[in-house]
């Protein structure tokens, strides 16, 4: 093991999910307010962390690997990059990669959804750039999260590519470490990774794989990652709310060598995915109807995720259909968790604790997601929504969503914060005083992310849909640039 503690490893990545139908620009400012690390401070964030970096750090100290750690920037998935940002994140990304001295290998966590003004495949962009710099003599490898849309470009730069198996993403850690290894693997000469990508013609909204058929169809996959030679086969959803040629369902396998395995793996899998294609595309019931059934559940806590307001996809966080519908029944031991409002946010911790404030809250960003609430609200805590991740996903990651409130508006507890984010878990209730386990209903904004932690406390969960960003509604979006035909907006 003496000769591998020599290899040189730079980690970093830039990542972000692009909502090309937001119409919030994502500015250097939004990634500066979020995640802006450079050198060191890429381990003071992620070591220990159960994230991809964290994952990348802990395997290549196992290994005995000396990481440089370059460049890391990461925020909430909104629109389109702007011209400028992309230019400062690409530049510092190739700074600090270009003064890292002789390297051995390049890590890198990315998205595979992103998109910047003039660019429609960011990571494929980012993954030439630091080619044209470093060449093809240092291999490159990039975790990518489940929700890429595959194209040509990354598949043909980079070495090697991991793709996240689980939404929840629970699995970033892993992914992490899995890469690092292979990086080294392929360095010493004992692996020559050969990717073959099937694309399907079909565009699925957000679907986890704690249920079938994305469950079912993963377990296809690893079914083929028992064969030795197959690296890995990975099922990508892609990101439906990216309007762009490429946007689709694909699958990626990565063989030592062997370029027609890789090619029957992605064929067999893409035929399953084909197979099952109708149970992807089902209704949802609106929030009232979600609230009836939430109430005809004997006990509790029901857990009501707003899907088609979800941060998390670029939506704007704001939305009030959900809300409204509580506030209007003023539903008993009912909590809300959370709107952003940094407004509403900054007159109640003006206001203070134990006042009242009248306001117009959520509804700010745009029409599509529910008009703004007027409300006569009771000022019940303040914080500074800081609090640290209990989600696997991100156990140990540290969150900052700015000046926070917990409001009371007739019976409903409301979570009112400054920052855009959707609810992983259940801390940011805990900051406030709201045991969650003690609520008939909780509910909140997230497609899928949050049942790794409220699965398991949940009576039950029900997911409801209305117009928004992240609607299961397809057929809503007015699509101009995926390629077509393409399901579920064209019979194929
Ligand atoms: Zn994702």
């Amino acid at each position: 093991m003496a000769g591998l503690q020599k290899k040189r490893i730079a980690i970093g990545g830039i990542m972000h999910e692009t909502n090309t139908f937001s119409t919030v620009k994502t500015t250097a400012d939004l990634f500066k307010r979020y995640e802006w690390q450079v050198g060191r401070e890429i381990f003071d964030h992620h070591a220990k962390v159960n994230d991809y970096l964290g994952g990348m750090i802990a395997k290549g100290h196992e290994l005995g690997v000396e990481l440089v750690p370059a460049f890391w920037a990461n925020t909430n998935p909104t629109g389109l990059i702007t011209r400028d940002a992309y230019r400062e994140l690409i530049e510092t990304l190739l700074n600090h990669i270009g003064k890292s001295g002789k390297l051995d290998g390049i890590c890198l966590a990315l998205h595979g959804g992103g998109l910047a003004e003039g660019i429609d495949d960011l990571e494929g962009t980012i993954l030439s750039e630091i080619r044209k710099m470093a060449g093809y003599g240092v291999p490159v490898v990039a975790t990518l999260d489940l929700h890429a849309n595959l194209t040509e470009t990354m598949v043909k730069e980079a070495d090697a590519l991991f793709g996240v198996n689980f939404y929840p993403h629970t699995d970033c850690f892993e992914r992490g470490q899995e890469a690092l290894e292979n990086l080294l693997k392929i360095i010493n000469g004992e692996l020559k990774p050969v990717m073959y990508v099937e694309k399907l013609p079909m565009m699925i909204a957000s679907s986890t794989t704690d249920l079938p058929p994305a469950k079912d169809i993963n377990e296809l996959c690893w079914k083929w990652e028992e064969h030795p030679s197959v690296i890995d086969c990975t099922f990508f959803h892609g990101f439906c709310q990216t309007d762009i040629p490429d946007m689709r369902v694909s699958v990626l396998t990565m063989t030592n060598g062997d370029e027609e395995l890789a090619r029957k793996a992605s064929k067999d899998v893409s035929r399953k995915i084909w197979e099952l294609r109708d149970l992807f595309y089902v209704g949802y019931p609106n929030p009232g109807e979600g609230l009836e059934q939430a109430l005809d559940v004997p006990g509790g806590p029901v857990v009501i995720n707003e899907m088609s307001d979800n941060p998390g996809a670029g939506a704007p966080g704001d939305g009030t259909h959900l809300l409204k519908v509580l506030v209007e029944r003023n539903i008993e031991n009912s909590c809300f968790g959370f709107i952003y409002d940094p407004e509403t946010a900054e007159l109640a911790h003006q206001a203070g604790c134990g006042n009242w404030i009248t306001t117009l809250l959520g509804g700010k960003t745009d029409s599509l997601h529910g008009k703004p609430l007027r409300v006569k609200a009771y000022i019940k805590t303040l914080t500074d929504g800081r609090f640290v991740h209990t989600t696997q996903m991100y156990r140990g990651k540290k969150a900052d969503l700015g000046k926070s409130a917990r409001l009371k508006v007739g019976n409903v507890d409301i979570i009112v914060c400054s920052k855009r984010a959707q609810t992983f878990d259940e801390q940011i209730f805990k900051l406030h005083g709201i045991d969650v386990t003690q609520y008939k209903i909780v509910a909140l904004k997230s497609e899928n992310h949050f049942r790794s932690s409220f699965t398991p406390l949940a009576k039950k969960i029900i997911s409801v849909d209305s117009p928004g960003l992240s609607s299961y509604n397809l057929l809503n979006f007015q699509y101009r640039r995926v390629k077509r035909p393409v399901l579920p907006l064209d019979p194929v």
